[in-house]
Parts: C-alpha cells; sequence; structure tokens
C-alpha cells in the first residue's frame, strides 16, 4: 500500500482524498470481482491517488463501474467530473437535488469561489468539469444497484444537506455515511473511544430532518459506519445519542445567541471544547486548532445561515 490509502475488510479500501491536509477527508473503494465502486470522488488531485491504488489490486480505471458522491459539496464531489472522464465506463450515481449541479456545476462554482476565492477553489479543489448528463443515474431513496456480486442500496438522508445519500453495503453491514453520521477525526479519539460531532455546514442544515435520517441509518443495524471525515468507525449504536444531543444542542446555542455575529463563534468554540474535555481529550490548543479551526468555522457559518432562515421564516 502507500501512505494515503488503507486497506479494510470486505475488500473495501479507504484513500486520503488530499483535499486540504492528511487526515481531513476520505473517500472508497468497495471492490467486488474486479469491478470497483467509488464512494465520494474527493477533488481533483484524489483521482491520480485512486488510480494509484487500483493499480496496485491489478485494475485500472476501466474497472471502474460507479462514482457515487454522498453529496455535492466539494469535498465530496468536486472531482467527480474529472474521475467520470477518466472511468469511462462508470456510472455517476448521485440524489436526484444534486445531480444538476453535476451535470452543470456552474453554481457549484460559482458559490465556492464566493467562499475561497478564485485561487484558493483552485489550490483546494482543482479543476471541476461538468458530467454528461447520460452517464448520470438520479439515485432516489432505496435505489439499488449490482456491483459484480454485491448489492448496494440508497438511502435519502437529509439532515446535513438536502442532496445527501448514504450507501447500504450489506457484506460489511456498513453504511457509507458521508457526513450523516457525522465527523470522528482518529486524532481526537480518547480511550479507544472517538469524538463525534454533527457538521451544521451551509446552507441547508435541518435538524429534525437529520435526527430522522440518523434514525432511519440506524434502522438497519449497522455494524460500522465509514465516515468522510474521518475512516472506519465501528460500533456506531455508542455514539447515536451523542450526535443527536449535539445536533439539538448547537441549534439552540444558536438560537439563544439570536443576534449571531460576535456571540455564537465564541459560544459554539467553548461548547465543543467543552464537549472534547468531558471527552477525556489531552491534546494541546495548538494541535486541536490544527485538526478542528476548519471545522468550526464551517459550523459557525452554517449555524448563521440557519438562524437567519429559520427567523425569516417564523411569523
Ligand atoms: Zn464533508
Amino acid at each position: 500500500m502507500n501512505t494515503f490509502s488503507k486497506q479494510l475488510d470486505y475488500n473495501i479500501i479507504q484513500i486520503d482524498t488530499g483535499y486540504l491536509r492528511t487526515g481531513l477527508a476520505a473517500c472508497y473503494l468497495i471492490i467486488d470481482n474486479s469491478r470497483v465502486a467509488v464512494i465520494d470522488s474527493g477533488v481533483e488531485r484524489t483521482c491520480g491517488r485512486v488510480e494509484a491504488v487500483l493499480a496496485g489490486q491489478g485494475l485500472t480505471f476501466n474497472n471502474v463501474d460507479f462514482i457515487v458522491p454522498t453529496h455535492v459539496h466539494l469535498d465530496h464531489a468536486g472531482g467527480a467530473g474529472k474521475l467520470m472522464q477518466l472511468c469511462q465506463n462508470a456510472r455517476l450515481v448521485i440524489h436526484p437535488l444534486g445531480s444538476r449541479h453535476m451535470i452543470d456545476p456552474a453554481r457549484l462554482i460559482a458559490g465556492a469561489e464566493a467562499v475561497y476565492g478564485k485561487q484558493g477553489l483552485h489550490d483546494s479543489v482543482g479543476e471541476i468539469i461538468p458530467v454528461d448528463e447520460n452517464r448520470v443515474i438520479e439515485a432516489d431513496d432505496l435505489y439499488r444497484f449490482r456491483l459484480g456480486e454485491r448489492e448496494l442500496l440508497v438511502l435519502d438522508t437529509p439532515g446535513h444537506a438536502r442532496h445527501h445519500l448514504c450507501l447500504w453495503d450489506e457484506q460489511s453491514r456498513g453504511f457509507f455515511t458521508g457526513d450523516t453520521f457525522g465527523i470522528a477525526y482518529p486524532e481526537l479519539d480518547c480511550d479507544g473511544y472517538s469524538f463525534i460531532f454533527p457538521p451544521t455546514t451551509p446552507v441547508q442544515f435541518d435538524p429534525p430532518a437529520w435526527h430522522a435520517s440518523i434514525d432511519r441509518l440506524m434502522a438497519w443495524h449497522p455494524e460500522r459506519m465509514y465516515l468522510a471525515h474521518f475512516g472506519l468507525l465501528e460500533a456506531p449504536v455508542i455514539y447515536v445519542n451523542t450526535l443527536q444531543r449535539m445536533i439539538d444542542d448547537l441549534a439552540a446555542l444558536a438560537l439563544e445567541c439570536n443576534v449571531p455575529d460576535k456571540v455564537l463563534p465564541a459560544a459554539v468554540k467553548r461548547y465543543i471544547y467543552q464537549e472534547l474535555k468531558k471527552h477525556g481529550c489531552q491534546l494541546d490548543k495548538e494541535r486541536l486548532t490544527q485538526v478542528l479551526d476548519l471545522d468550526l468555522d464551517i459550523i459557525i457559518q452554517g449555524l448563521e445561515v440557519w438562524l437567519e432562515r429559520s427567523q425569516v421564516s417564523r411569523p
């Protein structure tokens, strides 16, 4: 193997996408009878990593049948167009609400440029190119497809984003959860337990929908989750209550702060650091900043957007 990939059980390989920093975002290969599905496609530079991992298995891009971004946020789907171009036999399996952004990424690009700037977007995500609409499968809830001898099942899981799906793999009894089952960086593990938290990313954070999606995943009695951020999470049942509670806590914090601009960022940071302390995390402040700062910013921005929206919709 190499420094960026990890062989897991059930013919699943985890690949660090190379987005922003090592250990931030993962994608996965499922391999069955030499046929391959790529779950989340990472960014442009991820393509070379996928190619190298395939070569290590005696495979090429031609063995890829499916590319399945869990949702169209750019850390998950920014490289999908490029990867589709390289994998000529592949079809893109995507949530119906995400497909038009893959076929015409102009709005995705404009939105991301507004946040990161042209250069910033180029440096982090790389080139974003359209996917041929004839190669796109809009996967409704409970859509099933076959990879080699294996059957994979799509669940519609809004909450983090409306265009989010999760993929169930019966063989591993695992879900590929994108961001729906939260984030758990291995650096924050303590006594064998992960520190899990929900990314309330702009612009579609929806607490009730998210609760329902998590309940739905758990109804399958999954034994493991393949998180995009970051890696394999065993025994997810241990973490359900924490994740559900933190969704509510963060929404409540936003509502309490009410005037978001000054108070909310500090309150969110205080809250997450308190949770980390309860968890038993011993990392020093500098290391925590490296691991968490980016996510804290995104969580705060997402809560601000959600708060504005819920205030507008209130009578
Ligand atoms: Zn993400």
